[in-house]
């Protein structure tokens, strides 16, 4: 792991090991709130995380930031926790959960209100917001602020028994009101909620704020480099506040920037808006970015490690072309995934010369490049169907595929030349005569040129199969950024799902594992849906790059 390449927080972790600043040791800790399944962009901080841990021998906890009981569930617990051991990574012991620490929060906000540095305040939350000022402005302190430590402790402990309602009191921590960090004008760390809690049941009706949670959380559990996005260095003087001020071992907070990528909404809240008004068929769409999504879509972990590894850790914000996570599947299914055939749009063709009832079986190899992929068994006979996108009757310049007297070589198989196509009453093309050339199965033909190689597969043995033909959610590169009269939604892109129910697939291919993924020849690459019973399979990545920059 050492011998990747490093960054600037490993630069910090290998200073402070030098100077044995945590004793040498790292500990890290990916800390998701269950209120949603996890998007790519949390990907980029569990790889550097994880892959932080890995790198040090250290360790890395997953910890459920729980903190806003309404929006959480086990639905969301549940995901994240399959998402990162998906992703090839191990947690510390049992995943931890900021709830485990409530006991201990509450009392590190007693020890905060014995040392007159927390206060009880009854400001609504009009009244709070007038009290906290600007950005250039001052705040001015709360007619509470001055509270007797003994009348603080009081009302505190009736919060906790209850007899206060949801936002009738708050508790604040005693700062600063001209701080020109708006975070520091006596933020508040706790506040009423009589709501039932995923792990704490009705235990609490006090629950702690995220500022005030996070830091501790890391000091109880020893973390030493608390990784967060850039959005948190204004919070960082907070979070070194409360643990200076309550004398607690002190992780180091720092701050990296967020993976943006375009064509793409990376918000949790936007992707829940997603699912919840139904644009999407749940958090693992294939459409979604989510890690659920992308699995389902046919990434493979391993893609999606190489891609964050790729995109590196900075500290300035910028957008990354969705075009690099693209490649990075293409890139693993291109050396890893097998071959098949696949005919998505059929068209029959009867090869007029074949002996009727003969039938044939061609090996051919699962991989052009990789022997040790194997061979499998092609079924050939007299009746085949190729796609109807590879026939043309009046074909433009340069076509490589079949027209009418042009010659093309079955992928794996004969040499075939059409001589007839058959239409119906409105004129379309229903049906192919052709003839194939007995001498040229892996021998070129004498005396005339195939166009092309195209795949095809027999009609007596195609199975059927349904196919989904996904492309991007968004048809805009930035359908996140602020427009006057449109939001995200609008940028839905229409053709984003395009089902084709009569698909004829290679028998090899009812083998197919959910979740396996191939290349079909020609056509892209694509993975046997995860959850469906029947064959279906989802269009994971377009063979090339087809989205014009
Ligand atoms: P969202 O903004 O999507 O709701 P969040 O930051 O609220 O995300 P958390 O569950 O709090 O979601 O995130 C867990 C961890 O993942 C945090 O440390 C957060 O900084 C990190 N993270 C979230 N989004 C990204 C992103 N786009 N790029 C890198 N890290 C991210
Ligand atoms: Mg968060
Ligand atoms: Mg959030």
């Amino acid at each position: 792991e050492t011998s990747k390449p490093g960054n600037f927080i490993t630069q910090i972790i290998d200073k402070d090991n030098e100077t044995g600043k945590h004793g040498g040791k790292v500990l890290t800790r990916f800390p998701p709130e269950p209120n949603g399944y996890l998007h790519i962009g949390h990907a980029k901080s569990i790889c550097l995380n994880f892959g932080l841990a890995q790198r040090y021998q250290g360790q890395c906890n997953l910890r459920f930031d729980d903190t806003n009981p309404e929006k959480e569930s086990v639905e969301y617990i549940e995901s994240i926790k399959r998402d990162v051991e998906w992703l090839g990574f191990e947690w510390k012991d049992e995943p931890k959960f900021a709830s485990d620490y409530f006991g201990q929060l509450y009392d590190f906000a007693v020890q905060l209100i014995k040392a007159g540095k927390a206060y009880v305040c009854e400001l609504n939350a009009e009244q709070m917001r007038e009290y906290r000022g600007t950005l250039k402005e001052p705040g001015k302190n709360s007619p509470f602020r001055d509270r007797s430590v003994e009348e603080n402790l009081a009302i505190f402990e009736d919060m906790k028994k209850g007899k206060y309602a949801d936002g009738e009191v708050v508790l604040r921590a005693k700062i600063d009101m001209a701080s020109p960090n708006i975070n520091l004008r006596d933020p508040i760390i706790y506040r009423v909620r009589h709501v039932h809690h995923h792990q704490t049941g009705d235990q609490w009706c006090v629950y702690p704020m995220y500022d005030f949670t996070h830091c501790l959380s890391d000091a109880i559990e020893g973390v030493t480099h608390s990784v967060c996005t850039l959005e948190f260095q204004d919070h960082r003087p907070l979070y070194d506040w409360v643990l200076a001020t309550l004398g607690t071992v002190h992780p180091q907070q720092i701050e990296f920037a967020r993976l943006n990528l375009n064509y793409t909404v990376t918000s949790k809240r936007k992707l829940k808006q997603l699912v919840d008004e139904q644009h999407v068929n749940g958090w693992d769409d294939p459409r979604m970015p989510t890690i659920s999504g992308l699995r389902r879509r046919g990434y493979t972990a391993l893609s999606i490690r190489n891609f964050c590894e790729r995109i590196g850790v900075t500290k300035s914000d910028s957008v990354v072309d969705v075009g690099m996570l693209e490649h990075a599947i293409r890139e693993d299914l291109d050396a890893n995934a097998n071959r098949a055939m696949a005919v998505l749009n059929p068209i029959k063709v009867v090869l007029t010369n074949y002996p009727e009832g003969k039938e044939e079986i061609f090996t051919v190899s699962n991989h052009p490049k990789n022997e040790a992929a194997g061979q499998r068994q092609v079924p050939f006979s007299k009746e085949l169907y190729i796609d109807a996108a590879d026939f043309a009757e009046v074909p433009p310049r340069k076509w490589k595929r079949l027209t009418l007297e042009g010659a093309v070589r079955l992928r794996g198989g004969y040499v075939i030349t059409c001589d007839e196509a058959i239409k119906n009453d409105a004129g379309d093309v229903i049906e192919l005569h052709c003839r194939y050339d007995e001498n040229t199965l892996g021998v070129n033909p004498e005396g005339y040129k195939p166009k092309g190689v195209i795949h095809w597969v027999s009609a007596k043995h195609a199975v059927d199969a349904s196919v989904n033909l996904y492309d991007r959610l968004f048809d805009n590169e930035a359908p996140d950024a602020n427009y006057e009269d449109k939001t995200f939604l609008d940028f839905i892109n229409p053709e984003s799902l395009t089902v084709l129910t009569s698909a004829k697939v290679e028998p090899s291919l009812l083998e197919a594992e959910k979740g396996q993924g191939f290349q079909f020849e020609r056509e892209g690459y694509f993975c046997r849906d995860l959850k469906e019973e029947g064959l279906v399979f989802n269009r994971t990545v377009t063979l090339r790059d087809s989205w014009a920059k």
